[in-house]
């Protein structure tokens, strides 16, 4: 990856909320090594909130107004008190979250977790893979930001040669690496948003990571869909990269065959050229490309209302586990093949885009760490692997 300072010049501008010693919650940016301080870069008390929803829900045109004034104050003189070190702030969730959805939107990770999941259908893919983004409803309050440690969960697990189910701490706890697509303004119900008009309601991007316990999921997960095995935590990076940021990170969508209904046609469907990196340990065992994710975040979010359902400032709608066609491309432990989380282990996301005027532009990272409930493990864990 590039040096730091240079993934967050002014083509990027994310925003975040940053509190520094003895200070609440307040909104920021970062500009290269700093985090700035909105509410005094700008003299406008909204930003002088522990969140971004009431920034996000004055809508476009003032996202678009406070972006093109940002880029000139935070080449400075900055106000007093405006700027931090990145590494003597602390970084908190940016905004509450409404709803959460989660989408499974990659042909490759849906097609490899078909195999492993129903190995004896002929079809990985369902029969409603092509035609709609599939997706499920998710728990809003497991959000958290990077950093925050994540409690191995405990549940029911029956492997398929068993004869009745366990409960106990999951031995399959895995990592989906995502990016969570946040609305700004959202749609009244009974008015659904069309895919040409999705990316006005867009606010931004932000790296996100679907930990998931696979023991958990298999055993429940028909026919309702994912619940436990995925509802005890999401990790969300600091910053919410601007869509507006994402212009130059716009490429065409895979071909998609057959073509979708008319009210999820796009011509041509656009997706976001983001290379992630998926580090386990320290070790960057996968680098999966956004690029090749099926369904555009704007059909996603046009299918998400087309049944009139409302949607609303601070939604999450996450892309689903981003998978290549290549194994070091994969989103997903259980597709990488060498093993599951332990405890004490450290998983994090970090991601790069082209910007504007050649530029690259970084998203922070999603971090986190894998504590036993009564957090004994994670110490004698991490020495066992040391010494191994
Ligand atoms: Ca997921």
């Amino acid at each position: 990856m590039n040096d730091l300072n240079d993934l967050y010049g002014v083509t990027n501008l994310p925003y975040g909320v940053y509190s520094a010693a003895g200070s609440t919650p307040r909104c920021a940016t970062r500009y290269g090594d700093q985090v700035l301080d909105l509410a005094l870069l700008l003299e406008d008390d909204v930003f002088a909130a522990p969140s971004l929803n009431a920034f996000m829900a004055q809508g476009k045109q003032r996202w678009d107004e406070v972006r093109a004034a940002l880029t000139d104050r935070v080449r400075g003189p900055l106000p007093q008190g405006c700027a931090h070190h990145v590494d003597d702030v602390t970084m908190h969730l940016p905004f509450e979250v409404a709803d959460y959805v989660d989408f499974y939107a990659s042909e490759h990770h849906a097609s490899n977790l078909g195999r492993l999941f129903r190995p004896d259908n002929p079809d990985p893919l369902l029969p409603n893979w092509k035609h709609l983004p599939v997706s499920y409803t998710g728990r809003a309050g497991s959000v958290v930001v990077s950093g925050t440690d994540i409690v191995r969960p405990s549940g029911q697990r029956k492997a398929p040669t068993e004869t009745a189910p366990t409960f106990g701490p999951s031995l399959r706890l895995d990592i989906e690496a995502e990016l969570g697509f946040v609305v700004g303004t959202g749609n009244p119900m009974g008015t659904p948003i069309p895919v040409d008009q999705a990316a006005d309601h867009i606010f931004g991007v932000a790296l996100f990571n679907d930990w998931s316990a696979r023991d958990i999921q298999a055993w429940e997960y028909v026919p309702l869909g994912p619940h436990l095995g995925k509802s005890f935590a999401s990790t969300i990076a600091p910053w919410i990269v601007p869509l507006a940021a994402l212009d130059a990170a716009r490429v065409s969508t895979p071909v998609q065959e057959p073509t979708p209904l008319p009210y999820l046609a796009m011509d041509p469907a656009w997706g976001l050229d983001i290379d992630l990196e998926v580090a386990w340990n320290d070790d960057v065992v996968a680098r999966p490309p956004y690029s090749s994710m099926y369904w555009s975040p704007a059909q996603m979010l046009a299918h998400l209302t087309v049944n009139g359902a409302p949607t609303r400032t601070g939604d999450l709608f996450a892309s689903g586990t981003i998978s290549g066609p290549d194994l070091d491309q994969v989103g997903s432990l259980i597709e990488l093949g060498k093993g599951f989380l332990e405890d004490g282990d450290e998983v994090v996301l970090r991601a790069s885009a082209p910007g504007a005027d050649g530029t690259r532009i970084g998203f922070g990272e999603a971090r986190g760490r894998i504590r036993s409930r009564d957090g004994r493990s994670a110490t004698s864990s991490t020495n066992e692997k040391e010494s191994r």
